[in-house]
């Protein structure tokens, strides 16, 4: 039978659910009754008989025996493709969906996949728990269904049923007091990470870049951007497939947990487990990922970047490191200056010199040399041709102005520092690691013909994640790892959909238009096409603290790097008047809409933002499909259908290079609707309340002149999309996207999922940089170490020295180790957080299949050690509590816990804890003066790049019984 045949119950009624469901549970009951019967020696009653009538009653169902109930419960009337798509999971799976009767019955794995490429694995099968049963969440009691207005205060929880209209009437009428009084700037949306790459995200940001209003950059928001990455290789987000771990000797899951938080994925590590690969956990506990890994290393929390350093020290000093790598594709062999700390730059030593050119002591010559590869050189390829830079040695250099000066390569300085500061005996204190272990975890690596180093996004959310991943990356660096296939250092990154960021942006989409951007677009440089699209996007970090007054908590200078004892608040204010970043403290807007973004739960400083920010805004709207923390303190809550009931395409992380389609398999529920459809009727709304008033040209948050009274027009391009048109603008997205070439709709469903045709545009969270097949795994960074091509960075370089005057202030020019701050006070514990097994972030947290699979309410892990020393048992009720705030939670007493560390999983909801108040309301999440820095190069503002992110792994708190 295939699988979209109809298959009918046996009876073969017309049944509804609801009607099968009930006759399911008399059938139950009455097979209880007859094993009672049974049992108490009474005869076995006829199955076969019909239940007697009963006069007034609807006859029961003619089940034959107990087995029709089951088998009766597995029939569908058609199967359709889907997949989560508002999920931020970092992940893509297809599933089959199972449609009775006008709802997803049940999803079942796809396990579609072709065969795997080049000898690797396939990626069947693809899905999670969460994804198997996301069905009943559509169907939940969190479920909104109609348009919601409050009726009480804000988070009172007093709703009345609104129709859409009314809804789309007063949001309209709200955005254009907003725009009237401020213009573009009255108004924000708070992206979150939710986004899909399909009709529905693009319309959220389509509406507000039209509108001309500001988007939160919700990347740095959730703590998702590697800043090391950005230092070091020009990009945060960078990674390659799954599949390409099989090829890899050694791999070192470092701040990373896969077993629990990429599920899908995990089994590529047990493939190449049966290859032979080495699997290293490096993490505080014993993990779930690290019951399955050859080698578990716990160094203290925060500690970490220590022990990279030793590793590279012990490497170096053994002299495994790989010379001719390090000289071609890192900045190590560039000139220092000894006297200011500065590189060599041609602006040194020629009148007139370019500050972006860069030297080398050439030991054929004995004479300096232009380093090749920066934008002002000659050069644009990273070989040295027959000059063999010096890595080591001081030289002197005679000035432009006369004067002389030594000059050192960064390779020498840094291994001045490694051979004080971080031989193994003196970061075995305070790693809390043997230094025989250290030595022999940077012999395996430095020993393993292609070693791999999975950082991810678990590392990015510490105050000093930069200076770990810098650390890393020089590990997987001087072993000549970074590009090779299984090797590297890999944070994460997605493959671009151009027509999604097309649809976002771009007002005029005919095909001339089209062709017209194209051809200026391959006249410019990569990051001014991306610039392109990030404009109107905000740092969500520094908006929040400026809008929302959190001085207190992310500015206290007891919470951040005690080399500021000033605190960060000055360099906040270089930042912001030097112009460095799109924030404007004068300008705070009255109407904000969050959509599928959650930002009270997501932001760690939800509490903070409803006192704060809050009451300045006229109005707040929420567009989701379930009644979040964030919908709660609405004003007008608007329903989005659910996964199954709208068209979209999942976001693809690299790591599975797939489009992956979400169908719209059933009507949506109640009265929800698409969001592209609900952002068309809202600009038309606009539009409308606008020519009421007469409100028409005003300037946008970038100073450009738009019409309110045309805001309809420019969101539907002159009516080319009309509200019910998502299945039409898929199509465009997939026939513009390089990613999907030759693609539409209808293929699409054939499957539901397709492999990739190309990598789309370099840059921004696609930080690849290969060339792509469809038959080979993807690998990273392969146009620098294959082509030569320079880096996206300052140098040209893979950069480990960074000369920015704030670098220098604070000793972080070269990678280095810097204690955790005791973010929220000194007291003895650490708290850290990670992706929970049970949810996707919040969306699966108040699901009760998830639920009873766990405790089922908000829990805070301690060790055993810990947990006796506060006379804490196991699920007592504890508080938790710091300088910061105090929160209510059940305690969780595990052996595999380390003295000192404690732990909550991340994303429960506010109202599922005692008073409201949240694990991240601990959290100060302090601001890194360097996350501030621009005007350098390739450090500066941009998307998801560079700018002050979310960290909340340093908390410090106390842990209290509860009597
Ligand atoms: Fe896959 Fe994400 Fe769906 Fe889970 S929630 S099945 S990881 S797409």
């Amino acid at each position: 039978m295939s699988s979209t045949e109809r298959r009918t119950p046996s009876g073969g009624q017309g049944w509804t659910r609801r009607r099968f469901l009930g006759a399911a549970s008399v059938a139950t009951v009455s097979l209880a009754l007859a094993r009672l019967q049974i049992g108490c020696g009474g005869e076995t009653p006829d199955r076969a008989s019909p239940a007697p009538s009963r006069r007034g009653l609807p006859e029961l169902p003619t089940y034959r025996t107990w087995e029709d109930v089951y088998r009766d419960s597995w029939v569908w009337d058609r199967v359709a493709h889907g997949t989560h798509t508002n999920v931020n999971c970092v992940s893509a799976c297809a599933w089959d969906l199972y449609v009775k009767e006008g709802i997803v019955w049940r999803e079942e794995q796809s396990a579609s996949y072709d065969p795997g490429c080049s000898g690797t694995p396939d990626f069947n099968p693809r899905g999670c728990q969460k994804g198997a049963c996301a069905s009943s969440l559509m169907t939940s009691s969190s479920r909104i269904r109609y348009p919601l207005r409050r009726v009480g205060e804000r988070g009172e929880g007093r709703w009345e049923r609104i129709s859409w209209e009314e809804a789309f009437d007063d949001i309209a009428g709200s955005i254009v007091d907003s725009v009237e009084k401020q213009g573009g700037h009255g108004a924000i949306c708070e992206l979150g990470p939710e986004i899909d790459y399909g009709p529905n995200s693009a319309s959220a940001m389509r509406f507000f870049k039209m509108l001309g209003a500001p988007l939160t950059d919700s990347m740095a928001m959730i703590g998702d951007v590697a800043f090391g990455g950005t230092i070091t290789l020009g990009t945060a987000h960078t990674g390659g497939s799954s599949d390409d771990w099989f090829r890899s000797d050694l791999i070192v899951l470092w701040a990373f947990n896969p077993v629990t938080t990429r599920i899908p994925d995990a089994h590529f590590l047990t493939e190449a487990r049966y290859r032979g690969t080495r699997i290293v956990t490096i993490a505080p506990d014993y993990n779930s990922s690290s019951i399955h890994a050859d080698r578990w290393i716990n160094p203290r929390a925060g500690t970490d970047a220590a022990l990279a350093l030793a590793a590279v020290q012990v490497i170096v000093s053994e002299g495994l490191h790989d010379e001719a790598y390090m000289r071609e594709q890192t900045d190590l062999p560039l000139l220092v200056r000894s006297d200011d700390g500065r590189f060599l730059r041609a602006a040194d030593v020629e009148p007139g010199g370019a500050d972006d050119i860069f030297y080398a002591w050439d030991t054929v010559t004995d004479r300096r040399v232009e380093a090749p590869g920066t934008r002002s050189s000659e050069s644009q390829s990273l070989a040295w041709g027959a000059v063999v830079p010096a890595l080591e040695g001081a030289f002197t250099v005679r000035l432009a102005d006369g004067n002389e000066v030594e000059v050192r390569p960064v390779f020498d300085l840094l291994e001045r520092r490694l051979n004080a500061d971080y031989e193994p005996e003196k970061v075995a204190a305070e790693t809390g690691l043997s230094a025989d272990a250290i030595r022999s975890f940077a012999r395996e690596f430095a020993g393993a013909r292609a070693a791999l180093i999975l950082s991810q996004f678990g590392s990015c959310k510490f105050y000093h994640s930069d200076l770990l991943q810098r650390a890393q990356i020089l590990l997987a660096s001087v072993t000549g790892n970074i590009g090779r296939a299984g090797g590297g250092w890999r944070s994460g990154a997605f493959v671009a959909m151009e027509g999604m960021g097309l649809l976002a942006m771009q007002r005029k989409l005919g095909l001339a238009d089209l062709v017209m951007l194209g051809v200026r677009s391959y006249f410019r440089e990569p990051e001014e096409n991306l610039a392109d699209f990030a404009r109107y996007f905000v740092p969500s970090g520094l908006w929040h603290y400026v809008h929302g007054e959190l001085d207190d908590t992310a500015a206290n200078p007891a919470y951040g790097d005690p080399m500021l004892p000033a605190g960060p608040a000055a360099y906040v204010k270089e930042a912001l008047d030097r112009g460095w970043f799109p924030v404007r403290r004068d300008k705070t807007p009255t109407f904000l809409l969050s959509v599928f973004g959650n930002v009270l739960r997501h932001s760690r400083h939800g509490h903070r933002l409803v006192e704060k920010l809050w009451p300045k805004m006229d109005m707040v709207v929420s567009v989701d499909f379930r009644m979040s923390a964030t919908a709660r303190m609405s004003d007008i809550v608007l329903p989005a259908a659910g996964w199954y009931e709208k068209v979209g395409f999942k976001y693809i992380p690299v790591e599975i290079p797939y489009v992956t389609l979400g169908d719209r398999a059933v009507a949506p529920a109640g009265e929800s609707k698409p969001e592209w459809e609900i952002f068309h009727r809202l600009s038309s709304a606009v539009a409308r309340k606008a020519r009421e008033r007469g409100v028409t040209a005003y300037r946008d948050s970038l100073d450009v002149e738009r019409r309110l009274d045309e805001l309809d027009d420019a969101f539907s391009d002159a009516g080319r999309f009309g509200p019910g048109d998502e299945e039409k603008i898929a199509d465009f997205i997939l026939t513009v996207s390089s990613t999907s070439k030759g693609l539409d709709l209808a293929e699409l469903r054939e499957r539901g999922h397709k492999r990739i045709t190309g990598l789309g545009m370099q840059g921004g969270t696609t930080g690849i940089y290969s060339d792509y097949s469809e038959t080979e795994p993807v690998v990273p960074m392969r146009w620098f170490v294959e082509k030569k091509q320079p880096y996206p960075t300052l140098t040209g370089r893979q950069q480990f020295y960074v000369d920015h005057r704030w670098f220098l202030d604070l000793d972080e020019a070269l990678p280095r180790y810097k204690s955790p701050p005791k973010a929220g006070g000194d007291y003895p514990l650490v708290l850290s957080g990670g992706h929970t097994r049970w949810s996707i972030h919040a969306i699966w947290r108040d699901q009760a299949l998830m639920l009873r699979l766990q405790r089922g309410e908000p829990v805070v892990l301690l060790g055993t050690e810990d947990a006796q020393a506060r006379n804490i048992a196991d699920h007592a009720s504890v508080r938790v509590f710091n300088d910061v705030d105090s929160v209510l939670a059940r305690a969780k007493v595990l052996p595999s816990f380390p003295r000192g560390f404690t732990l909550v999983y991340h994303a429960w909801e506010s109202y599922q804890f005692e008073g409201h108040r949240t694990h991240q309301d601990l959290a100060p999440t302090p601001l890194k003066v360097t996350q501030l820095a621009a005007d350098y190069g390739h450090l500066g503002w941009t998307y998801a790049h560079y700018e002050p992110g979310q960290v909340d792994r340093d908390t410090r708190v106390e842990i209290q019984l509860v009597a």
